[in-house]
């Protein structure tokens, strides 16, 4: 089980997965101390420049969520979707049928883990325009990056919720429903990213 999570997820991908803050350089606050600028460098393992904590990625479940590594190498598997046999390597031997439905569950693991983080990012981008473009005064006519703030925020909140909290078959029933939906939040955030955004007004 340790082997088959630490190959599927990261520290990173599970840190944001709970909601971390992570930078596009891999920094996050530690939450493992009180930690008000990032000095956690998250890859594929974890590493606290300011209090020197330091692991894998069961390590930081098992921290974060006060669990043992047991414990927190179950929660990791069930919340990424991850398939594991009790003392036996993952997808080795002949099995055929099984392997292939291990691969198509990992598929769709990645497919959930990669929305959440476009959603998660979309989020974050949101939140910082709903404050940075707040009107100042009365009369001042809105602008369209706090609109689309306004008017997104509660959406995209309700997706990550979905995605976090509700059984299996809702959260394929909402990719299925908002897949495209979540592409044109990746697309968005390439604009912003290309500089582009504001440029043009029809942000709806
Ligand atoms: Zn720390």
């Amino acid at each position: 089980m340790y082997e088959a999570v630490k190959d599927t997820v990261s520290a990173r991908q599970a840190a944001e997965y709970y909601g971390i803050r992570v930078t596009k350089k891999g920094m996050a606050c530690c939450p493992f101390h009180r930690d008000r600028h990032p000095s956690m460098k998250l890859d594929q393992r974890f590493h606290c420049f300011g209090c020197q904590a330091d692991g894998d990625v069961i390590d930081f479940a098992a921290r974060y969520f006060g669990l043992s590594a047991r414990e927190a190498a179950g929660k990791l598997a069930k919340d990424f979707g991850i398939r594991y046999e009790e003392g036996r390597p993952p997808d080795r031997g002949k099995r055929k049928n099984p392997v292939k439905a291990a691969s198509l569950e990992q598929n769709y693991a990645e497919l959930e883990r990669n929305c959440f983080s476009v959603l998660s990012q979309y989020r974050e981008q949101l939140s910082f325009w709903k404050e940075r473009f707040a009107p100042k005064t009365p009369d001042e006519e809105w602008s369209c990056r706090f609109c689309e703030a306004l008017d997104r925020l509660p959406r995209v909140e309700y997706l990550m919720d979905v995605l976090l909290h509700s059984p299996m078959e809702e959260r394929v029933e909402l990719l299925l429903s908002a897949g495209k939906e979540i592409a044109g939040y990746a697309g968005r955030l390439q604009e912003s990213e290309a500089g582009t955004v504001g440029s043009s007004e029809n942000a709806s």
